[in-house]
């Protein structure tokens, strides 16, 4: 049985771009639950996490939710966010598709998320492309704050897939800010910087990417860096 290379990605400014969606959800979902009317400017969404977000709010505004108020909120964001996803023009990067459907077709490969999103939303965002069935695994913003958090439990669900006798060869973290890579670096995982968001090549270097891409277009590169090029 063949060893593993697990394949972690973000989600927004990685595999796609929402258009402002997420934020408008968010914000939506503030004033319907709680009559805040918060256009959220102070806040840096790019690789924060839904948790996080929430927590420098509550911080902004100086108020503690209850725990059922929070959950209410979670809650509230996804159907906000399926609403703005319809009148958004929705942008997924050049190479996502054909980089997903290579990566799941290959038994070596598991193929999982590090978003910040709660588990809902990256399963909206994702849907829109019809990419979400090729995840067989997440970690989500619902639980951790922390992105590196995230990503750790990511990798314990790799491991708890594992067969006997079969082990994690290399795991990969995809993502477009200097948090994924912060991240990737404290898993021990292959830290894969990605351009399509709003950090630069060089941003991305600096933060310690073991690899920076323009964008994620030549399959047959990113899965060589991956490891997985076919013998
Ligand atoms: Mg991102």
């Amino acid at each position: 049985m063949a060893d593993i290379t697990a394949v972690l990605f973000d989600i927004d400014g990685t595999l796609l771009d929402m258009r402002g969606a997420g934020r408008r959800s968010f914000a939506l979902a503030l004033e319907h639950l709680f009559g805040w009317k918060d256009n959220l400017d102070y806040i840096n969404f790019a690789g924060n996490t839904d948790l996080n977000v929430l927590q420098q709010v509550l911080a902004h505004r100086q108020v503690h939710l209850s725990e059922q108020d929070i959950a209410a909120f979670f809650a509230r964001v996804p159907q906000e966010l399926e609403r703005e996803a319809q009148e958004a023009e929705l942008v997924l990067y050049p190479g996502v598709r054909p980089l997903l459907e290579t990566l799941a077709a290959d038994e070596r490969a598991v193929l999982g998320l590090v978003t910040g999103n709660i588990e809902a939303c990256a399963k909206i965002k994702l849907q829109q492309f019809d990419l979400h069935g090729h995840f067989v695994l997440g970690g989500y913003g619902d639980r951790f704050s922390d992105r590196t958090d995230i990503a750790r439990h990511a990798l314990e669900l790799v491991r708890e897939r594992l067969q006997p006798g079969q082990q994690i060869l290399r795991c990969v973290l995809v993502g477009d800010t200097p948090y994924d890579v912060a991240a990737a670096r404290n898993i021990g995982a292959l830290a894969v910087g990605v351009a399509t968001g709003k950090f630069t090549l060089a941003d991305l270097q600096k933060a310690g990417a073991d690899h920076a891409l323009e964008n994620l277009f030549d399959t047959a590169g990113v899965i060589q860096l991956f490891g997985l090029s076919t013998p």
